[in-house]
């Protein structure tokens, strides 16, 4: 009888103390002073590690539940290749704690609407990508796990807990892998003018294999994708020089504004009509047919990777990088 009366207790204490303790595990506290520039991140004691996150897996329909920190070293893997400059990869480490959180203070519990009861998801044209190590496995081989798996380990350890803010709340971080040069202005690519995501120079892209990339079609291809595309679409197939005009380019070199035919589009559009890797485009006509070549990938705001890893081999650190690609930040940790 008395082990019964205690087994009652115990279920009473575990039912009670429980929620109380992931209640406390779910309050995000932003500590507001700048990381101070000369310390050693690894030093700093912080205790949201224990914070555990959903995220709904696109591949296999299921909601994990995950360690915040666990949760970055899959991001950090699957979004920028582990042989980046550590200081690099703890960039990308900060980014995407700092877009979780970010997401998580939008959608609270409640989850993204997008995968109700899940604040993130697997997938990098939704949230970021994230791979399981089985996964990562299959695509790099089991070598991989035990080469480069640790580096990104140690680079999410060396920056635990710290995210950027501005005005004390958690930023939008966007990133992307090459910027061609020069980063863009938030309201070139999206609706909304955001203050630290303005366009700067990115000049150490060098060894970026997505630099420059040419994209051929057939003028018959060109003009049937675009009819398909825009119902009203005319144009005079003998005269295409004289009808295709870049009317407008963004500070970051992307292309606001063409002309084709009887229309304008935005370049955005016609990135995407044709797959193209970026807006920042030109496009030479010879007789049957029509090249685009591109500068840079990806949407050209906020962090570019290649760009961050130019600067990490140059000897900035991850601060450093950071700072560069999100103006006006602060590094603040979680409490
Ligand atoms: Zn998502």
């Amino acid at each position: 009888m008395r082990k019964f009366f205690f087994v009652v207790i115990a279920f009473i204490v575990f039912i009670v103390l429980v929620p109380v303790i992931i209640v406390t595990r779910e309050e995000v506290r932003i500590e507001g002073d700048d990381v101070n520039e000369d310390s050693d991140a690894t030093e700093i004691e912080v205790i949201e590690s224990d914070l555990m996150i959903k995220v709904y897996n696109h591949r296999t329909s299921e909601i994990m539940s995950l360690y915040l920190e666990d949760y970055i070293v899959n991001v950090v893997a699957a979004e920028m290749p582990a042989s980046f400059e550590l200081e690099a990869l703890k960039a990308q480490a900060v980014a995407a704690r700092t877009y979780a959180i970010w997401k998580k203070n939008m959608h609270g519990k409640e989850g993204d609407p997008a995968h109700s009861g899940a604040i993130l998801c697997t997938d990098h044209a939704h949230c970021q990508e994230w791979l399981s190590n089985d996964e990562l496995a299959k695509i790099h081989g089991k070598l991989w796990i035990y080469i480069y798996l640790p580096r990104i380990k140690e680079s999410v350890k060396n920056t635990r807990g710290i995210i950027m803010t501005y005005n004390m709340k958690p930023i939008e971080p966007l990133y992307h892998s090459t910027s061609g040069g020069k980063t863009e202005n938030s309201e070139d690519v999206f609706s909304n003018k955001v203050s630290y995501l303005r366009s700067v120079p990115s000049p150490f892209e060098e060894r970026s294999p997505s630099l420059l990339n040419e994209k051929k079609l057939s003028v018959n291809e060109f003009i049937n994708m675009m009819k398909t595309h825009s119902k009203n679409f005319e144009i005079n197939e003998k005269k295409l020089g004289t009808q295709i005009e870049i009317i407008e380019r963004s500070r970051g070199g992307s292309v606001q504004e063409i002309k084709i035919g009887n229309q304008t589009f935005k370049g955005t559009e016609i990135r995407k009509i044709f797959q193209l890797k970026a807006a920042d485009f030109v496009i030479e006509i010879d007789k049957n047919h029509l090249t685009f070549t591109t500068k840079g990938h990806g949407h050209g705001v906020g962090m570019s990777q290649w760009g961050a890893n130019g600067m990490a081999e140059r000897g900035s650190n991850f601060k450093q990088i950071l700072k560069h690609y999100y103006q006006g930040i602060t590094l603040s940790r979680l409490k």
